[in-house]
């Protein structure tokens, strides 16, 4: 079927522009002021491909939100998500389904070794907020420490540790109770001025000066890899360390794996990398390629003998709801029939030569970062001062970004990609192939000029 097909079928008597015209008039544009908020129709969609009410076709070399991992129009997971409405479409979740045993059973073949306990909710962000209550409810301590440049989620608890500025427009007061913050860990742009290896990681010994100068303190959060902002990879030493300083002062690690996990990175959850068993992981997003929405909250077998004789104070209406399980069980038969997690860890070399050759070529790139499928091209006016186009304060402020301007030339010429604040999160589905990477980076190629000549 060619797309412009496709498009009555979803068009309920309208035009492409009465539909754009309606959802901006009624719908709330998310994390921008609305008056900027110019929504273009998508009616259709294909592996790697996004398709919009004219019938144009884009590379999606984001994955959306960094989370249609498998891609678009998957057969198996749509099969799943009709077969499971045909059999039983909602069940409360103090039920057992057959659904969330067998995902359970495959979470405890693809998770690290140690979560043996899952709570199923719809989002990254309750996932997260479930994460906070079972460690402060586990440690009986109050305070999470959380990273600056970090994201976590947009209700109240996850915005408060949240470490970028999509939490100061819940200040003052938005802090919430309980959350501080340690320097995150950026080795191109040390937050503390040091310098990897000499600095010997000093944001990790900063970091248990924080545990051991508070008091109460439950857990520590990280992005193993931090995403949106600026695909921050730490070096191998940090978390073993992390690790160490987490059992060293009886806290809690708790890993928000919700853009990183599920073959991302080219291992099935980040922290594969470097061998960690974190205590509580948090993932979301490529559970089910996003086909759905369903976030996890994974504990240690420790923690969850802790509720066998302690409430359990914690469940939504919509927990483990059945039809958001069908697509994750056949997300992850999907990923491994394909072997897509291989295929990530194959395709990072190809993507980051490709990466280099574009830094060689346009002085406007101070620095490519990533693993996998999971790649930032960092934009600054000057490599020795690494001083970006634009700021946090900007995005705050409303003004356009360079990298927007850059991703609105992209984007006409047929490649969607990620753009915040000075960088460009890269990181397309998993089943991209090599010439489909080689479009997109020719497509950046052409536009990076615009910043070359700033
Ligand atoms: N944590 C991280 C690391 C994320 O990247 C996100 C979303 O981008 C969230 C949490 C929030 O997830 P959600 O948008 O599903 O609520």
């Amino acid at each position: 079927m060619s797309p412009t097909e496709t498009v009555p079928d979803l068009m309920h008597g309208m035009t492409t522009e009465e539909i754009c015209d309606i959802t901006r008039k009624h719908n709330y544009g998310t994390w921008r002021y609305q008056k900027a908020w110019k929504p273009i129709q998508m009616v259709d969609a294909q592996d790697s491909h996004i398709i919009d009410g004219n019938g144009k076709r884009y590379l999606d070399f984001s994955s959306q939100l960094m989370c249609m991992n498998l891609g678009h129009k998957n057969a198996a997971v749509i099969e799943s998500i009709a077969a499971q409405a045909r059999e039983l479409p909602y069940a409360m979740p103090g039920y057992a389904t057959a659904t969330r045993a067998e995902l359970s059973k495959l979470l405890l073949e693809v998770l690290p070794s140690a979560l043996t306990k899952f709570f199923f909710a719809t989002s990254g962000t309750e996932a997260n907020e479930a994460a906070f209550k079972i460690a402060r409810m586990y440690t009986g301590k109050s305070k999470i420490i959380a990273r600056y440049r970090s994201y976590h989620g947009s209700t109240t608890g996850s915005i408060a540790a949240t470490g970028d500025p999509r939490r100061w427009a819940m200040e003052p007061g938005g802090k919430g109770p309980g959350i501080i913050f340690s320097p995150e860990v950026n080795c191109y742009r040390c937050p503390i001025k040091h310098t990897y290896p000499q600095c010997g990681i000093a944001c990790a010994d900063y970091l248990e000066h924080m545990i051991r100068n508070e008091s109460d303190v439950a857990a520590v959060i990280v992005e193993p890899i931090v995403g949106t902002n600026g695909v921050l990879v730490p070096p191998d030493e940090y978390f073993p360390t992390l690790r160490k300083i987490c059992d060293d002062n009886n806290v809690l690690m708790i890993v928000d794996e919700v853009m990183t996990g599920w073959g991302r990175t080219g291992k099935w959850f980040a922290v594969d990398h470097w061998g960690i068993q974190p205590d509580i992981l948090v993932t979301a997003k490529g559970i089910t390629s996003a086909y759905v929405p369903l976030g996890l909250t994974a504990t240690t077998q420790k923690i969850a003998d802790f509720f066998v004789d302690h409430f359990f104070a914690h469940g939504h209406t919509y927990e483990a709801h059945p039809m958001t399980l069908a697509p994750a069980v056949a997300t992850i038969h999907e990923m491994q029939r394909l072997n897509l997690v291989d295929r990530a860890a194959e395709l990072g070399p190809y993507i980051e030569a490709k990466l280099q050759d574009l830094k060689l070529r346009h002085p406007s790139i101070g620095d490519i970062r990533g693993k996998g499928l999971f790649w930032a091209l960092d934009l600054v006016k000057n490599r020795d001062t690494k001083e970006p186009f634009n700021t946090y304060a900007d995005k705050v402020a409303g003004i356009p970004s360079l990298v927007d301007q850059i991703a609105g030339k992209m984007m006409a010429d047929g490649v969607t990609c990620q753009a915040w604040v000075s960088h460009f999160v890269i990181a397309p589905p998993l089943i991209i192939t090599k010439e489909e990477i080689d479009l997109g980076i020719a497509v950046l190629d052409k536009h990076l000029h615009l910043a070359d000549e700033k």
